[in-house]
């Protein structure tokens, strides 16, 4: 039978239909949208046999759904971005369509999946990309439609079901998400509940997430906490976990480009993305005309005790070496004005970042604050400031960048921050395909190792050697 949107609903009736009082109704925790259920168990039961069905399907099947997602995503841009913003209260409108477009124009798909052969005098062996199974993907609030639609895409590319338990704090954005996934996915004849995710998303639905027997890989995307419980799971997991990223100004650089280049990146969605630079180390010769560069492209800069009001306010614990600390919640991905009203400031409505002089040990740089106050440290020399960036990093190796027109510099900055992402001359959103090369992620598995997740990181390799037959030369 075709598998389509009546057909399903004529199922779900005549299931319904014989279903005694009393009796547990296999379809009774799928509620009000496609996709969305109460229950973790049935939950993931339906995403298991949605991937039953999935691997019935041709590829070229599984490139039409992948295609409808991205156009229904496409259709609904403004409905996603409103809802996040206003679930949420991050970022803004503006950056998140930014946001929402790469991930729904540059997530791979199918294509990723690309097979190889060694051919010899034995004969041939192919390796092909299968997928795990069932994924339990563990969503944050900061990029909620962004995540889940890349994790999505990604996943299903690889033949794999998702099962989503996002962020408490999205949950009705990201019910809607997967939602619209269902429509797309039914709408080109495709199995629901392909991707499907819990009605009412707690740490303890996630927990029992990472638990279940029939979840095959867990890949989680958040900080510290959500990573190091994943980790303990005794599940394969892929793990995207919190960063701190530097950006090293040196007297080298191009002192404009990097200015813009500066509030640009951790002006996006009010700094809110973990790749956004997070602390600048300018060297002392050029750090005056880099401030000044940055307040004519939209910087407005504290003076100490404005600084010193609002550490109090958007700093909750204050992280320092070997401690990464953490920022007050009500303050991050708010706009500039608004923490800046906090503190009696007026600053101008499209003000991008509140720039902070500080030193080198103020927990403003130590901390992955996720808004758009920006410090920024001024170094002896170029070697200062890259030393202090390998440490200030924590050892995340998730993302770090740098300003300078020396090779050297360059290389060498690349080598020691050994970070996920990095960035020469440019602004760090260019790590993540936005304005520079290369396919996006919004997971970025810095602690397990994967880098830039795609379509291929959700699947595993598979071997088949044919002795004797099909080399043709
Ligand atoms: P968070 O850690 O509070 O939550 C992330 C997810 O994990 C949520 O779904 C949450 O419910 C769940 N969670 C949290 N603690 C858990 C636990 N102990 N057990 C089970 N589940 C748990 O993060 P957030 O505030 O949503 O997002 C911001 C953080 O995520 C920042 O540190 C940021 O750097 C990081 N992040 C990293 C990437 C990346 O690609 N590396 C992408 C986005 C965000």
């Amino acid at each position: 039978m075709e598998i389509t949107e009546q057909n399903i609903r004529t199922i779900v009736e005549q299931v319904l239909a014989r279903v005694q009082p009393g009796q547990v109704n296999p379809v009774q925790s799928q509620i009000n949208a496609p996709g969305v259920f109460s229950e973790m168990d049935e939950l993931i039961e339906a995403a298991r046999i949605a991937q039953c069905q999935l691997m019935e399907i041709s590829l070229e099947k599984r490139c039409e759904i992948i295609q409808s997602i991205r156009t229904i995503m496409r259709e609904n841009i403004d409905e996603l971005c409103n809802m996040a913003v206003e679930e949420t209260t991050f970022g803004n409108r503006r950056d998140k369509r930014l946001k929402n477009l790469l991930a729904i124009e540059k997530t791979p798909g199918v294509e990723d999946l690309e097979p190889y052969t060694f051919t010899d005098d034995y004969g041939l062996t192919l390796t092909e990309r299968a997928p795990y199974g069932v994924i339990g993907s563990i969503t944050p609030c900061t990029n909620p439609t962004e995540s889940l639609i890349c994790n999505g895409i990604g996943m299903l590319a690889a033949g794999n079901a998702v099962v989503f338990n996002p962020h408490p704090a999205a949950k009705e954005t990201s019910k809607f998400t997967v939602s619209l996934f269902n429509k797309a996915i039914m709408k080109v004849g495709g199995p629901p509940n392909l991707l499907a995710t819990i009605s009412n998303p707690t740490i303890e639905s996630a927990q029992a997430m990472m638990k279940h027997p029939k979840i095959n890989l867990l890949v989680v995307t958040g900080g510290p906490g959500v990573v190091k419980t994943a980790m303990g799971s005794g599940k394969k997991v892929i793990a995207a976990g919190p960063g701190n990223p530097p950006s090293v100004v040196d007297e080298t650089a191009d002192i404009g480009q990097a200015a813009q280049d500066l509030v640009n990146g951790a002006g996006m969605d009010n700094n809110i993305i973990c790749i956004c630079e997070k602390e600048i180390l300018a060297v002392d010769s050029i750090a005056d005309a880099l401030k000044e560069a940055m307040k004519a492209c939209g910087a407005f800069e504290l003076n100490s005790s404005q600084i010193e009001k609002v550490t109090e306010n958007v700093i909750a614990d204050p992280g320092g070496p070997g401690h990464e600390g953490a920022p007050n919640k009500k303050y991050v991905g708010k706009d500039a004005c608004v923490i800046a009203r906090d503190i009696g400031l007026q600053v101008a409505e499209d003000t991008r970042i509140l720039l902070c002089e500080v030193d080198s040990s103020h927990p403003l740089v130590w901390t992955e604050q996720l808004m758009p106050v920006i410090p920024i440290v001024r170094m002896k020399s170029a070697d200062e400031a890259i030393d202090f960036a390998v440490q200030c990093e924590h050892g995340f190796r998730h993302t770090a960048s740098i300003h300078s027109k020396n090779i050297d510099r360059l290389s060498h900055m690349a080598k020691v921050m050994n970070c996920s992402v990095f960035v020469k001359n440019g602004p760090n959103y260019s790590g993540l395909g936005y304005h520079g090369a290369g396919y996006t992620s919004f997971t970025i598995a810095s602690p397990t190792g994967e880098g830039m997740t795609r379509t291929r990181t959700f699947s595993r390799e598979r071997r088949c050697s044919l002795i004797g037959h099909f080399r043709i030369v």
